[in-house]
């Protein structure tokens, strides 16, 4: 039992692990409340259903010990205003206080309860913490994507007090799905688009798509020790001499499993890694020895834009170039607009990891996307065909 449509909530306390760990600025205010709000679909379900709603959280990293900066008061009053419902809190998330709060609770109530990582038991994964975090409750939802690649007390541990009463939330399912609708269920003709820094971070997601999609394409700086792995010369460019030998393995593998690897054919090169650097545009094998490529040129954006048009399953995952800096955010940007215009003629489109995600919204592109990601890391994980402790615990 995973899918919390298909149960009626009523007159149960459900306890609910949301993923609230957002951004504050100096003064203390949210900076993006993303997290929050993807929480709300869960939240309402329940209330509408009539039950009762404790959530838990993280924030920070205050290392098992309270610490005002990381309480989540200020994020109860912020849930209050999205929900226009009073949000309770209590200062502790186990003990007398927090049990009491809980088991008050009228149907129809919110509460929030204070930072799981004010008590090391948390990341420690210990069971006597998640029993107490789990009393007085008559079921458990997991929401929490972005650390369900932890074995945490709150996220995997806890999940086993609830044999028969365990759920995902929305927030999770929908990221499952999307996920699972790339690695096991892609439509055919399928993309994935990798790039960013360093092959170093990519390697088992690459391999794992080598199973699941028909063309893998590798744009940004990681492209740079795929092309030298080809002997090409590639002058000042981003390269991980070490990994040399992993690209080889890789675009082997891709030509055993009839796996298209796409590479950059022509490259923006800067004289230095600066907006202001003095800049050309050459065919990859012409990149001058004083210089570092740092966007893919126009014939590579011609080349990629006509293979993600004709997919079907677009998955992309890092960025085409340095699209922070102005000069070179051309390559990222126009992937990113060929994505969006592939989903809007039907195709399915997931986009994750924070550069990629960060460039969607830079370039406003997110409602043009099918699913945009909320969990880096535990996306990443989960695409490398690793088991995420806070899914397998519900699964299981
Ligand atoms: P990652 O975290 O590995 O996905 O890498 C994202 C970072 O890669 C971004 O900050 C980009 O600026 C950077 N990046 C993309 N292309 C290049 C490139 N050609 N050379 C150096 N850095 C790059």
């Amino acid at each position: 039992m995973f899918a919390i449509d298909s149960y009626s909530f009523k007159e149960k306390h459900a306890l609910i692990r949301v993923d609230f760990n957002v951004p504050f600025n100096a003064h203390g205010e949210i900076t993006d409340d993303t997290r929050i709000k993807a929480a709300l679909p869960t939240i309402k379900k329940i209330l509408n259903d009539g039950g009762s709603v404790t959530l838990m959280s993280h924030l920070g990293r205050p290392d098992g010990t309270p610490n005002a900066k990381y309480s989540l008061k200020p994020i109860a009053q912020h849930l209050e205003v999205l929900l226009n419902l009073k949000v309770k809190f209590v200062d502790d998330c186990i003990g007398t206080k927090a049990l009491e709060a809980k088991t008050s609770l009228n149907f129809g109530e919110v509460l929030l309860l204070e930072n799981l990582r004010f008590y090391k038991e948390e990341e420690n994964g210990e069971l006597m913490f998640a029993r107490d975090l789990a009393s007085g409750m008559d079921v458990y939802i997991n929401d929490a994507f972005g650390t369900a690649h932890r074995a945490h007390a709150s996220t995997s541990i806890i999940a086993e007090l609830f044999p028969q009463s365990k759920f995902f939330g929305y927030l999770m399912e929908n990221e499952l799905k999307a996920m699972d609708r790339v690695l096991h269920q892609s439509q055919s003709p399928s993309v994935a688009i990798i790039g960013g820094a360093k092959v170093s971070s990519k390697i088992e997601i690459i391999e794992n798509l080598l199973s699941s999609v028909e063309t893998i394409i590798i744009g940004g700086g990681m492209a740079f020790t795929f092309i030298k792995a080809k002997g090409i010369t590639v002058g000042k460019s981003l390269v991980e001499n070490d990994h040399i030998e992993t690209a080889l393995k890789i675009m082997k593998v891709a030509t055993d499993k009839g796996v298209e690897l796409l590479l950059p054919v022509d490259s923006v090169n800067a004289s230095e890694f600066s907006n202001d650097a003095q800049i050309n545009t050459t065919p990859i094998d012409k990149i001058p020895d004083n210089m570092m490529g740092l966007d893919i040129g126009p014939k590579t954006i011609e080349l990629f834009d006509t293979i993600i048009r004709s997919s079907k399953t677009i998955l992309w995952n890092g960025p085409m170039g340095v699209f922070e800096m102005s000069n070179f955010s051309k390559g990222t940007l126009e992937i990113a607009q060929s994505i969006a215009k592939a989903t809007a003629s039907g195709s399915f489109s997931l986009v994750g990891g924070g550069d990629s995600v960060a460039a969607i919204n830079k370039f406003n592109l997110s409602s043009k996307i099918s699913y945009v990601s909320t969990g880096g890391g535990a996306m990443l994980e989960y695409m490398e065909g690793k088991e995420l402790p806070g899914v397998t615990a519900i699964r299981k």
